[in-house]
C-alpha cells in the first residue's frame, strides 16, 4: 500500500512529516479525525525497524484515539505523534528536538493537543511545553496523574464485566505493573481482589508483591494464568487467534492499547465464551481527564470516568443480543458517532449511538 492508500484506508485528515535538521528531530504526526473537536494524542518515542513501520504506527494509533474519544463522548478527535528513536543519543539533541516539536504543534493553532505516551519523559514534555500551550502538562497538580485516571477507568470497566459475567472477586492477572498497572493493582487490592502480576522489570513485580500481596509469575506465563480477569497493561498485540486459545480467564479487560492483533482475535475470544472489554473503551480515563481539563476546564473528572461502567455494560449487552464480538460492537458505535454531523455531538450516550 502506498502512502496515500494508507491514509485513505482509514480516512485520515492529515499526516505531517516533520524534520528539524539543527536538532535531529524527525517523525510523523497523524491527525485522524477532527469532526468532533481537536485531535488529542500522545507523543510516542520508540525504536522502529523502518520509517514505514513508524508511520504505520502513527496511522493506527491516531485512528484508535478518534474511536476512543468518540466512544467516550468527548468533543475531541484523534491524533498521534511518532518519533523514531535515533540509533544513538548523539544523533540528536533531545531537548532542542522536543522544543522544535513544540513549535510545530503550536503552529497548528490548537488543531492537535499532545501528551504522554510510550518512551516520552517528563523532561521531554516540559521541553515541548516551552514552545506550545497545546500539551497536557502532568506537572500541573490540577490536571492530576493521567495514569491514575486511566486505571480508575479500567476499574469501572472491570466492575461492569464482573457484574455482567456474574463473578464476585476472582483473581486478577495483571500483565505489566507500570504506571497504569500499578495503579490498577492498588485499586484492586483495596477492593479485596487476589492478584497475580508479571513484569519484564522484576523490581516492578516485586513492588506489587510487597505492597499488595500479589503472586508473581513470569511474563511468559501470565496469559495462561487461571483467573477471573486477565488485565493486559503492558504493550499491545497480546491476543492473537493463536494466543486466545491459551487464555484461561473469563474476562479480558486492561489498559493496553491495541490488545487484539486483529478483529478475528476478538472473535476467537468470543467463541471461547471469554468476555473482552474493548481496549479503547476501557482505557479512556486518561483522555477523558485531558479533554475535560483542557477543553472544558473541569476540576474533577471522576463522575465522567464512572460512565465507562455504563458504556462497558452497554457494549457487553449488545454483544450478547447480537451474538457479535464486543470489539466489533464498539467499532460500530464509535464509527456511527464519528459519521454524525457536528451539531449532534452533545447528544448523550444511548440516544446518540442508536
Ligand atoms: P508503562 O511503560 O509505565 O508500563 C508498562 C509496564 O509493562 C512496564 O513496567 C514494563 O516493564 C511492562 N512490560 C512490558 N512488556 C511486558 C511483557 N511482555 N510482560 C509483562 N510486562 C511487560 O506504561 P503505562 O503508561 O502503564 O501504559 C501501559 C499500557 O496502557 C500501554 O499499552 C499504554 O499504551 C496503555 N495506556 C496507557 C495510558 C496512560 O494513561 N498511561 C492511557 C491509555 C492507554
Amino acid at each position: 500500500m502506498n502512502l496515500f492508500e494508507s491514509i485513505a484506508a482509514n480516512d485520515h485528515e492529515q499526516v505531517i512529516v516533520f524534520q528539524n535538521r539543527a536538532s535531529g528531530l524527525r517523525g510523523f504526526l497523524a491527525i485522524h479525525d477532527t469532526t468532533l473537536g481537536p485531535a488529542l494524542g500522545g507523543v510516542r518515542i520508540k525504536r522502529y525497524a523502518s520509517d514505514e513501520e513508524a508511520l504505520a504506527d502513527a496511522l493506527r494509533l491516531s485512528r484508535a484515539m478518534s474511536y476512543k474519544a468518540a466512544l467516550a463522548e468527548l468533543p475531541a478527535g484523534g491524533g498521534k505523534t511518532v518519533i523514531p528513536l535515533p540509533a544513538s543519543a548523539n544523533d540528536w539533541n533531545r531537548v532542542e528536538a522536543m522544543e522544535a516539536l513544540g513549535k510545530m504543534i503550536q503552529s497548528l493553532g490548537g488543531r492537535y493537543y499532545c501528551g504522554t505516551d510510550v518512551g516520552i519523559t517528563r523532561d521531554d514534555l516540559a521541553a515541548i511545553g516551552r514552545a506550545t500551550q497545546y500539551v497536557a502538562d502532568e506537572s500541573l497538580a490540577a490536571l492530576g496523574d493521567i495514569s491514575e485516571h486511566t486505571a480508575i477507568g479500567v476499574w469501572h470497566a472491570l466492575r461492569a464485566c464482573l457484574e455482567f459475567a456474574g463473578l464476585g472477586k476472582p483473581r486478577v492477572a495483571i500483565q505489566g505493573v507500570g504506571n497504569v498497572g500499578m495503579w490498577l493493582a492498588r485499586i484492586l487490592h483495596r477492593e479485596g481482589f487476589p492478584l497475580t502480576v508479571a513484569d519484564m522489570d522484576a523490581s516492578r513485580a516485586a513492588q506489587a508483591a510487597g505492597e499488595f500481596g500479589a503472586e508473581i509469575v513470569s511474563p511468559d506465563e501470565i496469559l495462561s494464568v487461571e483467573c477471573g480477569v486477565l488485565a493486559p497493561c503492558a504493550l499491545g498485540g497480546v491476543i492473537s487467534v493463536e494466543s486466545a486459545a491459551r487464555v484461561r480467564a473469563k474476562i479480558v479487560c486492561g489498559s493496553a492499547n491495541n490488545i487484539l492483533v486483529s478483529p478475528e482475535a476478538g472473535d476467537a475470544l468470543a467463541r471461547r465464551g471469554i468476555w473482552y472489554a474493548p481496549d479503547y473503551l476501557v482505557n479512556a480515563g486518561g483522555i477523558i481527564r485531558g479533554a475535560e481539563y483542557y477543553l472544558s476546564n473541569r476540576a474533577d473528572s471522576r463522575p465522567s470516568l464512572e460512565k465507562i461502567y455504563t458504556r462497558t455494560k452497554l457494549v457487553l449487552e449488545r454483544a450478547r443480543e447480537s451474538d457479535m464480538a464486543t470489539a466489533r460492537i464498539a467499532d460500530e458505535m464509535a464509527e456511527s458517532r464519528l459519521k454524525r454531523p457536528k451539531h449532534f455531538r452533545d447528544l448523550h450516550w444511548g440516544s446518540a449511538l442508536q
